[in-house]
């Protein structure tokens, strides 16, 4: 089963694909963890799409395509996988069904009113667990492997008005998209806590 995830910055998408990934042995595919792997490692592609995370617009299509296309070719993707920030324009979208076979886009609701705070309280780990500093109790050390949590470059204020701002005009048309294409499938309870959403996720995954 192939599947996408789609849903506003902040909406849960990662802390979900790490549930998913467990239960399901489903492989996560987040082109912004590939794009972070690569400014981390000083490449030209990291070189190339620092400038655009920063500024919380979509790194070009041409170099996310060719990236996307590329993992997909490797053996690993026949267990299955979850796309986790891609496709994020119709474009992408559109390239992408030239090269994959797509079951299912999981779209994880949240009120736009939520997302500032969830994500500039947003604190995460090395490992790819996330947390929240409502929750975290003054602690800063990830609960799973221990390791130091820190903040995204991209999680402020001002970044992640823009990233809003990039979903409402290029990302939330998929949603019609894959309406049209019969994929949909509405995750509701997405302002509810992480195992609430997850119950609801395997309720559709079965
Ligand atoms: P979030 O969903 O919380 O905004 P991501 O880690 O998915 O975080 O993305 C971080 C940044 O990486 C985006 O703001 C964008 O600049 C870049 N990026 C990630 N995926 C794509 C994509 N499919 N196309 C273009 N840029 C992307
Ligand atoms: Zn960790």
């Amino acid at each position: 089963m192939n599947i996408i995830l789609l849903g506003a910055p902040g909406a849960g998408k990662g802390t979900q694909a790490s549930k998913i990934k467990q239960k399901y042995n489903l492989l996560h595919i987040s082109t912004g963890d590939i794009f972070r792997a690569n400014i981390k490692g000083g490449t030209e592609i990291g070189k190339l799409a620092k400038s655009y995370i920063d500024a919380g617009v979509l790194v070009p299509d041409e170099v996310t395509c060719d990236i996307v296309k590329d993992r997909l070719t490797w053996d690993d993707v026949k267990q299955g996988y979850m796309l986790d920030g891609f496709p994020r324009n119709l474009f992408q979208a559109k390239e992408l069904d030239k090269f994959a076979k797509i079951d299912l886009c999981l779209n994880i609701e949240v009120d736009e009113s939520l997302l500032m705070d969830r994500i500039c309280g947003r604190r995460v780990c090395a490992c790819g667990e996330s947390y929240h500093i409502n929750t975290l109790n003054g602690s800063t050390t990830c609960a799973k492997c221990g390791k130091e949590l820190y903040q995204r470059a991209d999680d402020n204020p001002e970044t992640v008005k823009s990233r809003l701002d990039t979903y409402n005009t290029q990302t939330a048309p998929l949603i019609d998209y894959y309406k049209s294409q019969g994929k949909l499938v509405s995750v509701t309870s997405g302002e509810g806590s992480p195992d609430d959403v997850f119950a609801e996720i395997c309720k559709i995954l079965g």
